[in-house]
């Protein structure tokens, strides 16, 4: 069913497909970040991430939540309705690390009483900065009757997620969204992953996601199948 590649990101292909309003997603093994500065691979990456985020997309579909996944094409290939990407990184805060910690006066490890929604503008060029709603209104990023439904949504989907990681044996200090239009409706694209996630063991407070990767802070590979032992153990059947 593959067919043109439609472009080729940090982490994933996109391809088009015989139907115009299908996609399909091929996880990759490369890695990147501080605005693809540093680059590197790392084995089974993309096959981890996307058996993760098919997992999740299926869970919150459970829960009511619409996603752009369709089904898996194969172990890297998830195909997903095409939507029209929304140019906003949504991020969900419970627990302070990161960007907000260097930012802001707020030391990594404080638990915030409420989730904290953080929109970043998705934009490589002028460094993914922070918006607010008139902001995103004024640049025709988003109305505000959009802005309202994606944060009611992420607020639903961090709650979700919190539960279901807990009960994996995982804190959720961050994680980022991504939305898109699909026929007059907002749901969630891109992907959900270690990659996109911040993912602490509950009992050791070690990090099981790309921080391993920025920080250089061990075996990534390793930790990334862990993650996906604990949240779809049947791949290892
Ligand atoms: N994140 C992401 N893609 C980005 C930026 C951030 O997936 O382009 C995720 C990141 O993995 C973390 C959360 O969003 O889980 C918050 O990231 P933060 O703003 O702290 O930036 P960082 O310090 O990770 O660069």
């Amino acid at each position: 069913m593959k067919r043109e590649e439609l472009y080729s990101g940090k982490a994933k292909t996109i391809y088009k497909t015989d139907d115009p309003a299908k996609l399909i997603a091929q996880f990759r093994d490369s890695l990147t970040a501080f605005d693809g500065k540093k680059k590197s691979e790392a084995a089974k990456k993309g096959y981890y991430n996307a058996q993760i985020s098919r997992k999740i997309f299926e869970m919150l579909e459970e829960e009511g939540i619409k996603t752009h996944y369709i089904e898996m094409e194969s172990d890297t290939d998830m195909l997903v309705d095409a939507v029209e990407i929304i140019a906003i990184e949504v991020i969900p805060r419970n627990i302070a690390a990161g960007s907000i910690t260097r930012k802001y006066p707020i030391e990594e490890g404080t638990v915030f009483d409420k989730p904290v929604i953080v929109l970043d503008y998705k934009s490589d060029e002028y460094g993914d900065p922070m918006l607010n709603e008139d902001i995103t209104v004024a640049l025709g990023i988003a109305t505000y009757e959009e802005i309202a439904q994606i944060r009611e949504m992420a607020l639903k989907i961090n709650d979700i997620l919190v539960k279901y990681l807990d009960e994996k044996g995982f804190l959720l200090p961050d994680f980022k969204l991504e939305f898109g239009r699909k026929g007059g409706e907002i749901v969630v694209a891109d992907e959900i992953s270690c990659d996109t996630c911040r993912l602490w063991d509950k009992s050791t407070g070690q990090s099981m996601d790309k921080d391993i990767f920025r920080f250089d802070k061990g075996d990534l590979s390793k930790a990334y199948e862990e993650v996906a032992r604990r949240i779809v153990p049947e791949i290892f059947e």
